[in-house]
């Protein structure tokens, strides 16, 4: 499922392909992804614009072209491609032709969504984002995330506090901090939940410098091989999997032990 590592990349790859070319049609090919928008807007705003710039903002890539953005959100199975004039892909959701190519948002499982935001305030405020885990300062995370009576885990996961931790990097990096899941935000020490934050921040640029491919983590990353029955990666105790706010939960018995509420 893309996180906010496979946005990073995707955004990347918008910029380094995109930039500077024409957007010659638009193709809306599963209405039922379209977000706040029609195709005839969204035609009115792109159609003949050039391409300037491709922005993250958690999970959510806005993509500039001419004064407005198309939004872009891969759900749990998109994924961007350029394509040949006549070439195509297997689920394509959303085609911009171009004056070379064209860009086709391809999406199995129908999760994702695609609009038209003017600006970037626009899409923060409508989706009621908080600021994005891998440049919030170490203050903002602790003064969001510090005395909260919920879980870590649901709050990390919660978008309007940080945008763009999901599932895997949520007990990545609890993991990694030795925090049970569900601890008590407001059990754990100001100083530790900035340390939690620096880690949100190091292990999202380390899955974004091995463009995600799990297998080229560092030795002693969870998700390496996250599931039950695994060896922890530090003290080779069995993974257990667990439910906390609902989401399935993967973490070490023996490393990750709960915490008393203060
Ligand atoms: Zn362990």
């Amino acid at each position: 499922m893309p996180e906010l590592p496979e946005v990073e990349i995707a955004r990347r790859f918008v910029r380094d392909r995109l930039i500077g070319k024409r957007v010659t049609s638009i193709d809306v090919l599963d209405s039922r992804m379209l977000a706040r928008s029609s195709e005839r807007s969204m035609r009115a705003a792109f159609l003949e614009r050039t391409v300037d710039d491709a922005i993250r903002h958690g999970k959510n890539l806005l993509v500039k072209i001419g004064d407005d953005h198309l939004y872009l959100h891969l759900g749990m199975s998109g994924s961007l491609h350029m394509v040949d004039e006549d070439g195509h892909t297997s689920h394509e959701r959303l085609r911009l032709g171009l004056d070379e190519g064209a860009l086709v948002l391809d999406d199995p499982r129908r999760f994702g969504r695609f609009g038209l935001y003017h600006d970037i305030e626009d899409m923060l405020a409508d989706k009621g984002l908080g600021p994005d885990a891998l440049t919030v300062s170490d203050k903002e995370f602790v003064s969001r995330m510090a005395g909260r009576k919920s879980s870590i885990k649901p709050l990390l996961l919660d978008q309007g506090i940080i945008a763009g931790v999901g599932n895997l990097y949520a007990d990545e990096v609890l993991f990694q901090e030795q925090l049970h899941p569900a601890t008590k935000a407001n059990a754990i020490a100001r100083t530790d939940m900035a340390r939690l934050g620096k880690r949100i921040r190091k292990v999202l640029e380390t899955s974004i410098s091995v463009r995600t491919d799990f297998s080229r983590l560092p030795e002693g990353y969870l998700l390496r091989d996250r599931r039950e029955g695994a060896p922890c990666p530090r003290c080779a105790t069995e993974l257990v999997v667990i439910r906390v706010g609902g989401r399935t939960t993967v973490l070490c018995p023996s490393c990750q032990s709960q915490r008393a509420e203060r």
